[in-house]
């Protein structure tokens, strides 16, 4: 008799999105023809830089005759690829890659997903709280975890909370944790880490023997100098971390779908028989064995991401949606309103006013500004009271929700 992984039964309804589904609709009913705005998606809405395309285009021209046919690539990525990204997204960090550390995907939700497949169940994994769901989710898919309580938290899982009160950096777990997600510039919260900050979770990882899975899929929207893009560039990373990396918000890439991931091939784990384990090969195996690689036109899109044209076209993009997040940052502090983030990643994250709760938030916002965003809740327990907007709306639009907001709360 075939049996179902039951592990999927303990994962509690996704909520969070039918739920303001339900409430936009109810109000849409009850108020015909009130323009709503919605500033809660975590997806990008300006079209891929015309760098990017015109090598898409090519790409499927090369498919579309016999001289230039290319079929399975390697599972690893095209190594003209790989190269380019080392060259002009890590060199420039003083970060130096081989080739066979850089493992090219269809984006890093997949990856931060599938890497649990080369660790044990036996490993205690520490995940911020709130935090970007996937995290969670997957390694209670694979069995990792018990029943979640009626707070959202399952039993096994060290959540590590992120507040005010700790400026959204958290602090070191008191138990034995052996996996650590890290992910900088963050989602939901829109906070990045310091350097000082990540070199001393490196120390503590090197200390432990944990591994830090670090996901940088925002590090495109740093603007401030100083500030890590890639955990590699504190020393000691390559020997306790793994690096996801995405095209998706960096240059619009969410509906092409290409990330990478990089694993150092000085990172090494203890085995049972307490020999040292490899990781690298490891995942190396795992990518070949259950992945045929990325489709050769998106590579060669991704490709023209880093060209001299395609950079300066994906900058212009993210500065818009930066310029969207300075006007929503300062039109929420001109209403009174406590808020971080925007300032490095494409979020805000808000204080609710007058001690509201996210859901409570959440209704006044629609009902009285026609604004849509995301109830911190729903990220974690201690999003509560927070709540999220997203700055990759269209600038009318969110010139227009700011100056609702302004008119709501500012007088
Ligand atoms: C959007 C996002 C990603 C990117 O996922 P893809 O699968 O590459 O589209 C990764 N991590 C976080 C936290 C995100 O918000």
């Amino acid at each position: 008799m075939a049996k179902a992984n039951e592990n999927y039964l303990k994962l509690k309804a996704g909520y969070l999105f039918p739920e303001i589904s339900r409430r936009i609709n109810e109000f849409v009913e009850a108020n015909p023809g009130k323009e709503v705005i919605r500033l809660g998606i975590g997806d990008v809405t300006r079209p891929l830089p015309p760098a990017a395309v015109k090598a898409f285009h090519e790409g499927v021209d090369d498919l579309a005759g016999t001289e230039n046919f290319h079929g399975y690539g390697p599972e690893q990525g095209y190594a003209w690829l790989i190269d380019t990204i080392i060259e002009k997204a890590y060199n420039p960090l003083d970060v130096e890659l081989d080739r066979s550390e850089m493992f090219i995907s269809d984006g890093s939700k997949c990856d931060s997903a599938n890497i649990l497949d080369i660790f044990d169940l036996d490993n205690t994994v520490a995940i911020g709280d709130p935090v970007y769901p996937v995290y969670n989710d997957t390694n209670v898919m694979v069995g990792r975890t018990g029943e979640a309580n009626e707070k959202g938290y399952y039993e096994g899982v060290v959540y590590m909370p992120c507040t005010e009160a700790n400026n959204f950096m958290p602090e070191f777990p008191s138990e034995n944790v052996d996996i650590i997600y890290l992910c900088y510039p963050n989602n939901p919260t829109g906070t990045v880490a310091t350097k000082e900050q990540l070199k001393a979770w490196v120390d503590y990882a090197l200390e432990k023997d944990a591994v830090i899975l670090f996901d940088a899929a925002y590090e495109a929207f740093i603007t401030e100098p100083g500030i890590p893009h890639s955990i590699y560039e504190i020393e000691g990373a390559k020997r306790c971390a793994i690096e996801f990396r995405s095209f998706s918000k960096t240059a619009g890439f969410t509906g092409v779908r290409c990330g990478l991931t990089v694993v150092p091939q000085e990172l090494k784990v203890k085995g049972q028989s307490g020999d040292e384990v490899a990781l690298n090969p490891l995942w190396n195996r795992r990518q070949s064995t259950k992945f045929n690689g990325v489709s050769y036109p998106v590579q060669r899109a991704a490709a023209a991401v880093y060209s001299d044209e395609g950079w300066t076209q994906v900058q212009e993009t993210i500065d818009y949606y930066m310029e969207n997040a300075r006007i929503i940052r300062e039109g929420l502090a001109e209403a009174g309103i406590t808020c971080y983030g925007g300032v490095n990643a494409p979020y805000i994250w808000l204080k609710t006013p007058q001690g509201m709760s996210s859901w409570e938030f959440f209704d006044k916002l629609l009902q009285e500004c026609f604004v849509v965003g995301t109830p911190g809740s729903g990220f974690g327990p201690s999003g509560e009271g927070y709540f999220r907007l997203s700055a990759f709306g269209e600038r009318s639009t969110v010139e227009k929700a700011v100056s609702r907001i302004r008119d709501t709360w500012g007088k």
